[in-house]
C-alpha cells in the first residue's frame, strides 16, 4: 500500500502545482517561449527575409553541413520556401555537431533531416492529414466579384480558383448582374485543435441572371458542376511539344547508387537537349521560381483542385513568381542546372501534396465524372446544396 499512497500523493501534488501555476503558464504561452534548458536542442522561429544560409551561419553551422542537408532535401524541396511562423529544431550531440534538424511547417506537416553514420543526411516527412471542417458562406455580388467574395470571407487563392473554374462560362468583370447571389462551402484543415492554415473550396453556386454556375470538389481532386461535367481543362501528359526518351522513370523506392539508401525519384526525366521549350501542363499560377544546388533552376505551378507540377534543371525560366499561365504556354527552356549527369527535364506531378507518377496518374482529362465514386459525388452535392440553401435563408432573416 505505501507505494500506492505515495503515488496518489504525488498526483495530488502535481495537480495542485498545475492549478497554482496555471495563470503563470498561460502568461508564458502568450509571451516568448521559454528558452530550452537542454542546450543540445535549439529552437529557431523563422523571421521574414530569412534564408537557410543566414540561419545556418547565425548558429555557427558550416556551409558544408547545409550542403549535405540540401542534398537530402533535393527530392522534397521543402527548404526553399521558409516562411515566418515556420520553425526549426536543431539537435546537437555532445561535441556540438548537428544530429538532426526538424522543419515545422504546421501541425500536419513536419520534415525531419537526420544525420546518417556516413555523415550524409536523410529526410523523413511527418504528415498528418488531420480533419477538414466545413462552413457555408453566402453573399451577393455588388461591384466586383473579388470584393464581394472577400467580404464573405474567401481568401485571394480561393477567389482565383473560383474565377478560373468558371472562366469558360462567365466573364466576371462584364456578365455578372448586380445582386447576384453566391453560396460557398469552404473547409479548413485542423490537426487536433490547431488550424494548419490550409483551406479549400468544396462547393460553390452562383445565381446570375437565369444562369446557375456550380462547382463541386470530388475525391479525385477535380472540380465538376452539379451535373458531373468537368470544369477543368485537360492536363497534358507530357509538358513538351513532342515526346522525348524517358531517361529515368518515377520511382519512390529508388536506391542511391552510392549510399544504397532509398532516395526517391519523385518525377519523370525526359532526355531533352538544353534549350528545349518546356510547357505548362495545365492552367495555373506560378508559385516558385527558385535555384537549388541540386535541383537547379526550377519552377512550381499550382493548378486548380489539388494539383501541382514541378519542372527541374531548367536553363532559363520564362515566367515569374505569381504569374498566371495557361495550358501549353512556354514557361522555360530545359537545361542541365543543379547536379545532373546530362541535360534533361525532370517533371513532377503532385496530387494532394504527394508526388505521383506523371505517366500513369489520373490527370484531369476534361471528361465527365468517372463511374467510380459517381454516386458518392452526387450525394455530397445534394448535401452541400441543402447546407447552402439553409445558410442563405438564415442570412436573409438576419
Ligand atoms: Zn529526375
Amino acid at each position: 500500500m505505501p507505494a500506492l499512497l505515495t503515488a496518489s500523493w504525488v498526483q495530488l501534488g502535481w495537480e495542485d502545482r498545475l492549478q497554482e501555476s496555471w495563470s503563470e503558464w498561460q502568461q508564458a504561452l502568450l509571451s516568448e517561449p521559454e528558452p530550452e534548458v537542454d542546450d543540445s536542442v535549439i529552437h529557431y522561429a523563422i523571421q521574414s527575409g530569412d534564408s537557410l544560409s543566414r540561419i545556418f551561419s547565425r548558429h555557427g553551422f558550416s556551409q558544408q553541413l547545409m550542403h549535405h542537408i540540401m542534398a537530402a532535401d533535393q527530392s522534397l524541396l521543402a527548404l526553399d520556401v521558409l516562411r515566418p511562423g515556420h520553425t526549426f529544431t536543431f539537435r546537437l550531440d555532445e561535441q556540438g555537431e548537428l544530429q538532426s534538424m526538424e522543419l515545422f511547417v504546421h501541425a500536419g506537416n513536419r520534415v525531419l533531416y537526420q544525420r546518417e553514420s556516413d555523415g550524409e543526411f536523410s529526410y523523413q516527412e511527418l504528415l498528418d492529414e488531420g480533419e477538414w471542417h466545413s462552413q457555408t458562406l453566402v453573399g451577393e455580388i455588388h461591384g466586383s466579384f473579388y470584393v464581394s467574395a472577400q467580404r464573405a470571407g474567401l481568401n485571394d487563392a480561393e477567389i482565383a480558383t473560383v474565377s478560373q473554374l468558371f472562366r469558360d462560362r462567365v466573364n466576371f468583370s462584364r456578365d455578372i448582374q448586380a445582386g447576384a447571389r453566391f453560396q460557398v462551402v469552404r473547409s479548413d484543415n485542423y490537426v487536433g485543435e490547431e488550424a494548419t492554415g490550409q483551406s479549400r473550396i468544396e462547393g460553390i453556386r452562383i445565381f446570375n441572371r437565369r444562369q446557375q454556375l456550380t462547382a463541386f470538389l470530388h475525391d479525385n481532386g477535380q472540380y465538376y458542376d452539379a451535373d458531373g461535367n468537368s470544369l477543368q481543362r485537360a492536363f497534358m501528359r507530357i509538358p513538351l511539344q513532342r515526346e522525348y526518351r524517358i531517361s529515368s522513370a518515377f520511382n519512390p523506392r529508388r536506391l542511391h547508387p552510392v549510399t544504397r539508401r532509398v532516395s526517391p525519384h519523385n518525377g519523370t526525366d525526359f532526355a531533352t537537349p538544353t534549350g528545349t521549350p518546356v510547357l505548362a501542363a495545365a492552367d495555373g499560377t506560378v508559385i516558385r521560381v527558385e535555384n537549388h544546388p541540386f535541383a537547379g533552376r526550377y519552377i512550381e505551378i499550382q493548378h486548380h483542385g489539388q494539383y501541382k507540377t514541378r519542372y527541374l534543371h531548367l536553363d532559363r525560366a520564362l515566367v515569374r513568381n505569381g504569374q498566371r499561365v495557361e495550358r501549353g504556354q512556354r514557361i522555360a527552356l530545359s537545361g542541365a542546372t543543379g547536379r545532373v549527369t546530362g541535360p534533361h527535364l525532370h517533371y513532377e506531378l503532385h496530387v494532394n501534396n504527394r508526388p505521383v507518377n506523371p505517366m500513369t496518374a489520373n490527370i484531369p482529362l476534361a471528361q465527365p465524372i468517372p463511374d467510380e465514386g459517381r454516386d458518392a459525388f452526387f450525394e455530397k452535392v445534394a448535401f452541400m446544396i441543402q447546407q447552402m440553401d439553409e445558410e442563405t435563408l438564415l442570412a436573409q432573416k438576419r
